[in-house]
């Protein structure tokens, strides 16, 4: 049909780039085209596409964890918490 549309699929992105772009992939902050490029890339790049679901894991993690900021204060705390309770006892 569209036969003038034969510009050719290359995933004319490297490895780098797509390691790069990882992020912005999963957020959707890149174009269509380099979307699509990354897309094409993924589908036969086993490594990055095995690095995306790494990245794309870890995000969710991320996102499930209350303010990280607060997480080495909690520690402290409940580390301090539970040195009281051990003294609290031995005396
Ligand atoms: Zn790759």
């Amino acid at each position: 049909m569209a036969q003038e549309e034969v510009k050719e699929v290359v995933p004319d992105i490297t490895c780098q780039e797509v390691a790069q772009w990882a992020s912005a992939y999963l957020e959707e902050h890149v174009g269509d085209e380099r979307k699509r490029q990354i897309a094409v890339h993924l589908a036969i790049c086993a490594g990055c596409e095995t690095y995306v679901n790494h990245i794309a894991t870890v995000r969710d993690m991320i996102r499930l964890l209350p303010r990280v900021e607060d997480i080495p204060s909690d520690i402290v705390g409940l580390r301090q918490a539970f040195i009281d309770r051990l003294n609290c006892r031995r005396s």
